[in-house]
C-alpha cells in the first residue's frame, strides 16, 4: 500500500474530472489516498473528492488563491508534501498541471513522468506508461532512488470512476502563507465559447484545412452542440486563422484522449496524431481514401465533409430525441 497525494484541480469552484480519475485509480489499488486542493471558496468541494476515493482532503482556501499562479500554488503544495512523506504524488497533464507538477518535482529534487496514460501500483511503488516519439512508441517508467514518485496523467486516460455518494473525506484545513509572492493574477478574461475544453471533453469534433474558412466551422459547432462535444482543429486550420490556438490538437497544441474523436478534413499528419491517437474511438471523414488518418481510424468515411457532417448531425439529433 502506498501513501498517495493527488494534486486536485478546480476552476471556478468546479472540480476537474481528471482529478477524479487519479483518486479512483489510487483508491481502487487500496492506497491511503490524500488530495490537496487550493482556491477560494473551495472548502465544500473536499467532500466531493471523498466520493471518488480521497480519504483526507487538505484544503487551502483563501481569496489570495482565487487564480492559479505557478509560484504560489507550487510553494504551498511543495511545503505540504515535504512535511508529509508521500510515496507517490499524482497530478493531471492539463495546462495547469503542465506548469505546476514540474515545479513541485524540482522542489523535491525528484523526477516527473509526464503525460502518462496508464498507472500500476506494486506495493508502494508505481509503474507508469507514457507515449514517446510523438505517440509512435510507449515507454514503461519505473522510479529509482528516494523521494516521492511523481507522475502526471493525460485527462481521460484512466477513466472516471463512479462516485460513491455514501463516502466522504475528512477535510483538513491548511493555512499557508499567501503573501510575499512575486506574481499576482488579478483577473482572468474568459473566451466566449461555452463548450468544454478539448482536453476535458468526452467527445471532440475537429476540423482541418479542408474547412476552408472560420465560418464553415459552424457545421462542426452544430454537431458538437448536439453531442455535448468540444471543437478542435488541426494546426493548418489554426495557422489559417479558422480557430484560436487553444483549440489546436497535436504535438504543438493540446493532447486529447476522448472517448470519441471525429476528424473532419484532417489528413492525419504525425504531428496531429501525436495529440489524439490515444482517443478511444476515432472517426475520420475525408475525401481521400489514402489519407493517413484512415490508418488509425476505427471508422472511416470517404466523403465530402460538407455533405456528411450535416447528415450525421441530423442523425445524432434524432437519436437524442428518442
Ligand atoms: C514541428 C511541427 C509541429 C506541428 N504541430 C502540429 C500540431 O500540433 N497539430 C497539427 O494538426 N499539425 C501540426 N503540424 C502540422 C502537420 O504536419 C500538418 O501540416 C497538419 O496537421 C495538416 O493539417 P490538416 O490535416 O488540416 O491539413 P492537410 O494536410 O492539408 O489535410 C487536409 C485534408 O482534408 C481532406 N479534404 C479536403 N477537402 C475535403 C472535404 N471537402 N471533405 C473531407 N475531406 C477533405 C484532404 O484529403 C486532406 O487529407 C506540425 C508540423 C510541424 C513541422
Amino acid at each position: 500500500m502506498a501513501k498517495v497525494l493527488v494534486v486536485a484541480e478546480q476552476r471556478d469552484g468546479r472540480l476537474k474530472k481528471s482529478s477524479f480519475e487519479l483518486l479512483g485509480a489510487s483508491s481502487a489499488a487500496g492506497n491511503e489516498t490524500h488530495a490537496i486542493l487550493l482556491g477560494e471558496g473551495v472548502a465544500a468541494l473536499g467532500k466531493e473528492l471523498g466520493q471518488y476515493g480521497a480519504k483526507t482532503v487538505h484544503v487551502a482556501d483563501s481569496p489570495a488563491l482565487k487564480f492559479y499562479t505557478g509560484e504560489a500554488h507550487a510553494k504551498i503544495i511543495l511545503d505540504f508534501a515535504k512535511s508529509q512523506g508521500f510515496d507517490v504524488i499524482l497530478g493531471s497533464h492539463t495546462p495547469t498541471g503542465r506548469d505546476l507538477m514540474p515545479r513541485i518535482a524540482a522542489g523535491l529534487n525528484v523526477g516527473l513522468a509526464s503525460d502518462c496514460t496508464s498507472l500500476k501500483f506494486e506495493g508502494n511503488k508505481i509503474k507508469v506508461r507514457r507515449p514517446v516519439y510523438a505517440g509512435k512508441a510507449t515507454a514503461e517508467v519505473e522510479f529509482i532512488g528516494n523521494g516521492p514518485q511523481m507522475a502526471s496523467f493525460r485527462p481521460n486516460a484512466l477513466g472516471v470512476p463512479k462516485p460513491d455518494t455514501g463516502k466522504s473525506a475528512e477535510v483538513a484545513n491548511l493555512s499557508p502563507a499567501t503573501s510575499g509572492f512575486k506574481t499576482k493574477v488579478s483577473d482572468v478574461a474568459k473566451g466566449a465559447s461555452g463548450r468544454p475544453d478539448v482536453t476535458e471533453a468526452a467527445i471532440v469534433v475537429s476540423g482541418g484545412r479542408a474547412m476552408k474558412n472560420a465560418e464553415n466551422f459552424k457545421i462542426l459547432e452544430e454537431m458538437a452542440d448536439v453531442l455535448g462535444a468540444a471543437v478542435g482543429a488541426s494546426r493548418a486550420a489554426v495557422d489559417s486563422g479558422f480557430r484560436p490556438h487553444r483549440d489546436q490538437v497535436g504535438q504543438t497544441g493540446k493532447v486529447v484522449s476522448p472517448a470519441l474523436y471525429i476528424a473532419c478534413g484532417i489528413s492525419g499528419a504525425i504531428q496531429h496524431l501525436a495529440g489524439m491517437r490515444t482517443s478511444k474511438v476515432i472517426v475520420a471523414i475525408n475525401t481521400d481514401p489514402e489519407a493517413p488518418i484512415f490508418q488509425i481510424a476505427d471508422y472511416g468515411v470517404v466523403a465530402d465533409l460538407f455533405a456528411e457532417v450535416p447528415l450525421l448531425t441530423a442523425e445524432f439529433k434524432k437519436l437524442k430525441e428518442h
